[in-house]
């Protein structure tokens, strides 16, 4: 569609980083242009308007980036979920695998209550390992998980696989 060649032509290729051999895709010119910005924004909430979300859980940190005013589209509160150590308050952690070692995901304890309807928003779903911390920490808080909107997939890394109960929202499929 054209929002989706707009959204494509704002994606830029990053070669070996943040590594050699890794192909980093950088969504800040996406951010930097109003238009896009907007476009972008909106067609992560479309499919929830009317599926009652009460909080938008961003993945840190563009996951706060895009899902704060995705929360603002949806009359939704916003929900950090944070790398380990960083939140102030008592917290929920959930571990997760990387290729090499493990990395956690926290939120606060009385951030999601019981019965809470929940949205999970991020930038890239890639191995599908934080996406994945993110629906076990939601579950856990007690809530429901009600979608899983990304700006982008890296299909060949199969994170979609990692999620067989909630179906990803996927704007740009690379
Ligand atoms: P996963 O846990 O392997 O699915 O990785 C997803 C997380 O890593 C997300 O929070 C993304 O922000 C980040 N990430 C992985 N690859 C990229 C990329 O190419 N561009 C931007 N972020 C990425």
């Amino acid at each position: 569609s054209a929002v989706t060649e707009q959204l494509l032509s704002r994606i830029r290729d990053i070669p070996d980083h943040p590594e050699p051999g890794i192909l980093f895709k950088d969504i800040t010119p996406l951010l930097n242009d109003a238009s896009a910005l907007r476009a972008g924004v909106e067609a992560l909430a479309d499919p929830y308007r009317e599926l009652g979300v009460d909080h938008v859980v961003g993945l840190e940190a563009r996951g706060f980036i895009l899902g704060a005013p995705v929360a603002l589209e949806l009359g939704a509160g916003f929900v950090p979920a944070r790398k380990a150590g960083k939140l102030p308050a008592a917290t929920i952690e959930q571990s997760y695998d990387l290729e090499y070692g493990t990395a956690a995901v926290e939120i606060h304890s009385d951030a999601i209550a019981p019965g809470s309807r929940v949205l999970i928003v991020d930038d890239v779903l890639a191995t599908g390992g934080t996406g994945r911390a993110a629906v076990d920490l939601v579950h856990r808080a007690g809530g429901t998980v009600v979608g899983f909107s990304v700006l982008m997939e890296l299909g060949a890394l199969r994170g979609r696989e990692k999620m067989p109960d909630v179906e990803p929202h996927v704007l740009l499929s690379v």
